[in-house]
């Protein structure tokens, strides 16, 4: 039987709905992939508003329970572009002019350095009241790196991945040497792991982020408890930091020790590869409590750190 017009353009008809409809199938499939492939995309994402607030409402009572009651972080305006891998916020403040030389402070780094956050929650306030501390400069501070390492039950020094943010960096020696030196140098200590690859953690990316947006001039990164002050930084003006920071380790009777640096430290990554003024104080002690006391012993050292001039080169 010869087919009928009619019947060859319905079925020309219901050939084309064919065709459309797998490429419809197709396109819903290119956009459904990803998603299968890539993890959650709240994962290192920008956090939500409600998130954000959430997690500040979590860090006032932790400061709370901390006694560190002069301090409500909520009321600080911060910025976030980042999330960790337990999806809390990666928060900083810039203060006064970015246009000039920039501080960078970042703490909270090992989330069970609790003093540290304090330190610079407690300086965010301090500046934000007194904008004459200032207003011709830049300041960037970060108190708290690692939010899921300080808000594990036990607050713990790695991130939630397991992994110490201060051995993640990409520095030029970390395919060679870090996961040997961790290996060999730390007995495979858990604390110590800096991953599988360097720059894989979101709290590195992060700081990375921090010193390529401001290109800070100085960096200071608060640690606890070994107790001294640590550089890394341009070999040039050696002479000039070693005689301030003589003078600083005697003024707040904290010892100074050239520590050195690892594979994957922000000491190597900024102060060794990059010649950025890198200055850790390591505080006395890990202990919540002493939070007070440890900003007023380090406040004078923190603001003559902010006006420490180096020569630009
Ligand atoms: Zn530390």
């Amino acid at each position: 039987m010869i087919p009928s017009t009619k019947n060859i353009s319905s079925r020309r008809g219901s050939y084309h709905r064919d065709w459309i409809e797998t490429i419809l199938i197709f396109l819903l499939f290119l956009c459904v992939i990803p998603s299968l492939v890539i993890p959650s995309q709240a994962y290192g994402g920008r956090p939500s508003e409600r998130d954000v607030r959430n997690f500040l409402n979590s860090l006032d009572k932790r400061c709370v329970e901390y006694g560190w009651t002069d301090i409500a972080p909520r009321k600080i305006r911060w910025e976030f572009h980042r999330t960790t891998g337990s999806k809390n916020p990666l928060i900083f403040i810039q203060l006064g002019n970015s246009e000039k030389y920039c501080n960078l402070f970042l703490g909270g780094v090992h989330g069970d350095e609790l003093p540290t956050v304090y330190l610079l929650l407690r300086l965010a306030h301090h500046l934000e009241e007194n904008h004459h501390l200032f207003k011709d400069k830049c300041i960037v501070i970060a108190p708290l790196v690692n939010p899921d390492g300080f808000f594990a039950k036990t607050p713990k020094r790695v991130n939630a991945s397991g992994i110490d943010i201060n051995r993640n960096f990409p520095t030029k020696d970390w395919n060679t040497k870090a996961l040997r030196q961790w290996k060999r140098k730390c007995q495979a200590n858990k604390r110590y792991y800096p991953g599988k690859k360097p720059g894989s953690e979101q709290e590195t990316l992060f700081q990375m982020a921090l010193i390529k947006r401001y290109r800070p001039q100085k960096i200071l990164s608060i640690h606890s408890p070994l107790s001294f002050y640590d550089f890394d930084g341009p070999s040039s003006d050696l002479d000039t930091l070693e005689r301030w920071l003589d003078r600083i380790s005697r003024e707040t009777n904290h010892p100074f020790k050239k520590f050195g640096f690892f594979p994957g430290s922000l000491g190597n990554y900024a102060g060794h590869e990059r010649n950025i003024f890198t200055l850790t104080l390591e505080l006395p002690s890990s202990d919540p409590r002493m939070g007070t006391a440890f900003f007023q012993k380090f406040q004078p050292a923190f603001l003559k750190f902010l006006n420490l001039s180096i020569p630009a080169r």
